[in-house]
């Protein structure tokens, strides 16, 4: 009896014994799990409370609830890019995992360092690492191990543009977060978000969208408010991409809804921001500023100075495209300053660009061509510094191709589409190569794949500036004949620009230097240039903003003026030979007068119709008046008023003989004389 009491007791005492750290390691394991819990609601706190926690555990403590704690604190250090902490906490899973003997914590241990090497851009070594974890991790059967090694291995391969490889990962991630026993809805969420990012990669944006539709269903249902948040930030963005702004607009007031709702800052701070970038996009500038102002004040109140910077960028170009232009430059200007001073170089490239766009918006091309040049200069230092000479010669090569292309696509009249697709096919090519160069060093490959990226970019920028300088005379910026021939091409299709029978006609003076020749002779070709620009500036000054002035051929130009009466013809014409030959200009110290002829009339002509006489005819009669001018002695403009006989019967002589046409009264001719000739000297 005694001896069984004794038996019975020692029972109990051992189940006492073995029980009590049985109880505090789950007490422990569900403190591990709570805390990380809470940090998809606020990371920051998680984090805080997860060291604390760390302070408690000691020497005591059984190995499992240490790996447990660590795995969950580098998830969390790693959440928060909280690299040098996450290698230590890395550091000590590992050592403690082999002093164990356990493969599983090993396996983990090299999983976190896969991690790290990919936010260090380490992708093939990533890559290699997860390889090493794999069979551990296969062997260890553990779901949520596994889905990590996949979730790392897809975010490697879809930075390496692997994105057949990556979506492949992703999707044995979803598999593995369905087999977890715990946070499997959320990993389920994670799975589906990395998804959506990578068919958004391989633009395959409905796809995309309908992946976040699924995701936002279980959002919804686990209340993550993050998740939720994050995943409308991103159906945002895929909206934007499919040009379907309104519903983007949508999306994005509902991550900002969510912010505010849940006290997520940063995501508020992203949802106004992306709202700003959209009201830009749709041109809404009150509405622009209105909600970047907002994103501002977030960005200040988190401290975060990057996102402050981009926001006020927004704020300059929505003041901008509400006419406060020079306002508007002073915050882009100062935002771009901050970008680099704190070395956002990259940033400070996106946002010359697109304030050469918006320049080019209102019209300021002189400005946006210098802004995109200050792009260019920027992204060629930017590459500069980061590049090693293998990667040099590689891009070399390509920027070779490229311009190449770039002279054809001038060609060929900017046709963008073809260059797009040569640049893909490069961009493949330089990926292959890339893929060589590794051997030497991955990180350089990863930085070229990034800049035949951002070349692409820069084609597009190229372009935009293409289709500039094709309206454009490279010498004088005015615009060239072609830009005129489609005006006027437009103008046959509308059926005379729609004009009605009562409307204003357009004017139309064409001009020739006089004798410019000698001006070549005295001062050279170069001189000559010089002059030409000179003239062109005077010309843009002496008409109406409405007016177009055309480099018509070597020293002659063609004025268009719209709605133009009489009167104004005539004094258009007087205020240009004035602005011409008044003053004389001035080429490196010489000062030389300059006179020019010029000949003018309206458009419709004398109310012909423009299927009698159409604008290459009119010009042709405009021609002649020049060529009078040229004849009674230069520096005089003549202008045909109007015929005095039926067209049919004027047009055989005129286009022949004006001086005949003159002098059998068929026309009526109104001359302008020129400024009285100034002494240069
Ligand atoms: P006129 O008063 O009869 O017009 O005499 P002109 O000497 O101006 O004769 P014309 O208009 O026929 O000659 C134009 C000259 O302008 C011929 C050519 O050498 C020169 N020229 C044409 N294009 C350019 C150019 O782009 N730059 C320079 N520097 N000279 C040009
Ligand atoms: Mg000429
Ligand atoms: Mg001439």
């Amino acid at each position: 009896m005694r001896k069984s009491w004794w038996f019975i007791a020692g029972i109990v005492a051992g189940l006492l014994v073995w029980n009590v750290p049985v109880v505090a390691q789950t007490d422990q394991l569900d403190r591990i799990d709570a805390i990380y819990t809470l940090s998809e609601r606020d990371n920051t706190a998680a984090l805080e409370q997860m060291r604390a926690l760390g302070d408690e555990l000691g020497n005591t403590t059984p190995y499992p609830v240490l790996r447990d704690y660590l795995s969950k604190r580098i998830l969390l250090e790693l959440d928060s890019t909280q690299v040098d902490s996450a290698k230590a906490s890395i550091a000590r899973l590992r050592q403690l995992a082999q002093t164990q003997h356990d493969n599983t914590g090993i396996a983990w241990a090299l999983v976190f360092e896969a991690a790290i090497l990919v936010q260090t851009a380490n992708l093939e070594a990533a890559v290699a690492k997860l390889g090493e974890a794999l069979p551990l991790a296969r062997h260890a059967g553990d779901p949520a191990l596994l889905w990590q090694n996949y979730r790392i291995l897809g975010n490697a391969q879809l930075a390496l543009g692997r994105f057949a490889q990556a979506l492949e990962s992703y999707l044995q991630c979803l598999q593995y977060a369905d087999q977890q026993t715990r946070h499997s809805q959320m990993a389920r969420l994670r799975s589906l978000n990395a998804l959506s990012t990578v068919y958004s990669a391989m633009k395959n944006h409905p796809k995309s969208l309908a992946v976040i539709d699924e995701a936002l269903v279980v959002a919804k249902a686990t209340e993550s408010r993050k998740m939720l948040g994050t995943l409308y930030i991103n159906q945002a963005n895929q909206f934007a991409f499919l040009g379907r702004s309104k519903d983007s607009e949508v999306a994005n007031l509902h991550a900002l809804e969510v912010g505010r709702s849940g006290g997520l800052a940063r995501l508020e701070a992203t949802a106004l921001n992306n709202l700003g970038d959209g009201y830009l996009r749709a041109h809404n500038f009150i509405k622009a500023e209105q909600v970047a102002r907002q994103a501002l004040d977030k960005y200040r109140e988190l401290g975060d100075r990057g996102g402050a910077a981009a926001s006020q960028c927004n704020i300059g170009f929505s003041l901008m495209g509400q006419g406060r232009v020079a306002q508007g430059e002073a915050q882009v200007r100062d935002a771009l300053q901050q970008m680099r001073e704190s070395g956002a170089r990259s940033d400070e490239e996106d946002v010359l660009g697109e304030l050469g766009r918006m320049y080019e918006h209102l019209g300021l091309f002189r400005e946006a061509v210098a802004t995109i040049r200050e792009q260019q200069t920027l992204s060629s230092q930017l590459f500069r510094a980061d590049r090693e000479k293998a990667v040099a010669a590689l891009q070399e090569q390509f920027d070779a191709v490229q311009r190449q292309k770039q002279i054809e696509l001038l060609a060929r009249s900017n046709s963008l589409k073809d260059a797009q697709i040569s640049n893909q096919r490069l961009q493949q090519i330089v990926i292959l190569l890339g893929a060589v160069v590794t051997v030497m060093g991955g990180v350089f490959v990863y930085l070229l794949y990034r800049r035949v990226r951002r070349a692409n970019l820069q084609l597009r920028e190229a372009n935009r500036q293409l289709e500039f300088h094709a309206v454009r005379d490279p010498l004088t910026g005015l615009f060239n004949r072609r830009s005129f021939f489609e005006l006027m091409s437009k103008r046959a299709t509308d059926g005379a620009g729609g004009r009605r029978e009562d409307d204003v006609p357009d004017g139309l003076l064409v001009l020739d230097i006089d004798h410019f020749k000698r001006i070549n002779d005295n001062l050279g070709h170069a001189g000559g240039d010089a002059v030409l620009v000179e003239l062109a500036k005077r010309l843009c000054s002496a008409v109406r903003d409405t007016d177009m002035v055309i480099r018509w051929g070597g020293e002659e130009f063609l004025i268009f003026s719209p709605k133009a009466s009489a009167d104004h013809l005539k004094s258009l014409a007087e205020r240009v030979l004035k602005v011409v030959g008044e003053t004389p200009v001035l080429v490196g110290d010489t000062l030389l007068t300059v006179t020019t002829t010029g000949g003018f009339l309206s458009l419709p002509f004398s109310g012909v119709s423009e299927a009698d006489c159409n604008w290459e005819k009119a010009l042709q009669i405009a021609d002649m008046a020049l060529y009078l001018g040229k004849v009674n002695g230069r520096n005089r403009a003549y202008g045909i008023a109007r015929l005095l006989v039926p067209f049919e019967q004027a047009m055989p002589v005129l286009e022949r003989d004006i001086t005949a046409a003159i002098n059998a009264g068929m026309v009526e001719l109104v001359e302008v004389p020129g400024p009285q000739p100034v002494d240069a000297n």
